[in-house]
């Protein structure tokens, strides 16, 4: 396990030199890594620790493994001005707004969900959870000959952890990296995974 505080660089080596993880079976997930999920929107969903400092850092480790010819595949929720989930949440990654914008600069794959006013997921493997509307995420990654996840994004406690939880479901070997996660709920993210999945990067 790599603990904390460690550079871009630092996640780089121990995925590709210490876990032997390749880019011809392993993909980097990104989910709902948008503005407003972070400190620059704080009247969306702003996730405590999301400021420009960490952004940068998630960009500057996406660039290290994109020059490794890992494909990036990045989730996002892409709602309507009236979607059902601001009945629990704050209006949040409306369309056409700066909070839906990506603040991650490197991605191949967009993955949209909750695109509908009444439907909404979690996980990025769905659209629309109730009605079991998948995304094309599972096909995508199937295409791509994708075994392994390397898992980053926002909210650890929301859409990571469901998110994960589906690509287990589905026979991906997941490694979250914690330091690239952040929770809504003052819960360690890290502890949170491994109790629930039992490994983390
Ligand atoms: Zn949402």
């Amino acid at each position: 396990m790599l603990e904390n505080n460690k550079t871009p660089y630092d996640f780089t080596n121990y995925i590709v030199n210490a876990l032997k993880l390749s880019p011809s079976n392993t993909a980097i997930l990104c989910v709902d890594c948008q503005n407003g999920f972070t400190e620059r929107c704080p009247n969306e969903l702003p996730v405590v620790g999301t400021n420009e400092e960490w952004i940068d850092q998630v960009n500057e480790f996406l660039t290290l493994m994109k020059e490794r010819n890992f494909k990036i595949f990045a989730s996002m929720d892409d709602h309507p001005e009236n979607h059902i989930s601001f009945e629990k949440w704050p209006p949040h990654c409306i369309k056409g707004t700066y909070g839906n914008q990506l603040f991650i600069n490197t991605y191949d794959f967009i993955i949209k969900k909750g695109e509908e006013v009444d439907g909404d997921s979690y996980s990025a493997f769905y659209k629309d959870i109730e009605r079991r509307i998948e995304s094309e995420l599972d096909e995508l990654l199937r295409k791509h000959k994708i075994e392994n996840l390397v898992v980053l994004g926002l909210a650890g406690d929301v859409c990571v952890i469901a998110t994960i939880e589906d690509a287990l479901k589905r026979g991906y070997k997941v490694f979250p990296i914690s330091q690239y996660i952040k929770a809504v709920n003052k819960k360690d993210i890290k502890e949170l995974i491994e109790e629930k999945f039992g490994r983390i990067i």
